[in-house]
């Protein structure tokens, strides 16, 4: 099953994405983790990718589908894939279409830009795996250090207010389109993150056709 969570910044992508690969046992995609560990590796592409980040915007699409292309090419990726904040914009679905990545279900989950901008404060993201975190909605076991893998964790950088705010706008000039490019597909599923983890987890299962 191949998969798409469509959603502005902190509205649970991540953290969705967690679940379902446990729960389908297929990897997350993660274009936003691979970036981050591009620049934190020093590579041609962080160097590139962290002057757009860094503002709130997007990566241009030419370096995106490239990391995207190679990664779900990989064997893990045979039974299926879950894309993560991926695609973001109206050339890079259109791309993936082009090159035949077939798409089962996009799940937009769906939160205002008001509770975004309180979430984002309390966000956390493991320095080492990436794995997501909220103070209050999903705290670690530990304070500060990440269940899985025991990686320190972090304040994104461009969780900062003002960051936040650009990239909500960059949401809604650029990505919230996909919405209809996928409903006219028939395979655009809403589901309300307005909830807890778990009942957005739900919604996600059976709008998928999968057991909860
Ligand atoms: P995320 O972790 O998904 O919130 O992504 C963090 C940042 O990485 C975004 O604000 C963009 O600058 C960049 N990024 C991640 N995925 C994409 C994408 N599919 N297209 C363009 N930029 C991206």
């Amino acid at each position: 099953m191949n998969l798409i969570l469509l959603g502005a910044p902190g509205a649970g992508k991540g953290t969705q994405a967690e679940k379902l690969v446990n729960k389908l046992s297929i990897p997350a995609i993660s274009t936003g983790n691979m970036l981050r560990e591009a620049i934190a590796n020093g590579t041609d592409l962080g160097k590139e990718a962290k002057k757009y980040m860094d503002e709130g915007n997007l990566v241009p699409d030419e370096l995106i589908l490239g990391i995207v292309a190679e990664r779900v090419a990989k064997p893990d990726c045979a039974n299926g894939f879950i894309l993560d904040g991926v695609p973001r914009t109206l050339a890079q679905a259109e791309a993936l279409e082009a090159k035949g990545v077939r798409i089962d279900h996009v799940i937009s989950i769906e939160v205002n830009d008001q509770d975004i901008a309180q979430r984002m404060g309390g966000r956390r993201v493991c320095s080492k795996c990436g794995a997501s975190y909220h103070v209050v909605a999903k705290p670690p076991k530990k304070d500060g250090v990440c269940d899985s893998c025991g990686g320190a964790l972090i304040i994104r950088k461009d969780d900062a207010p003002e960051t936040v705010l650009k990239r909500l706008e960059v949401y809604h000039a650029s990505t919230e389109v996909l919405k209809d490019f996928y409903a006219k597909l028939g395979r655009l599923r809403i589901v309300n993150g307005n909830q807890s983890i778990e009942g957005a987890n739900e919604e996600i299962l059976k709008a998928i056709g999968a057991k909860a």
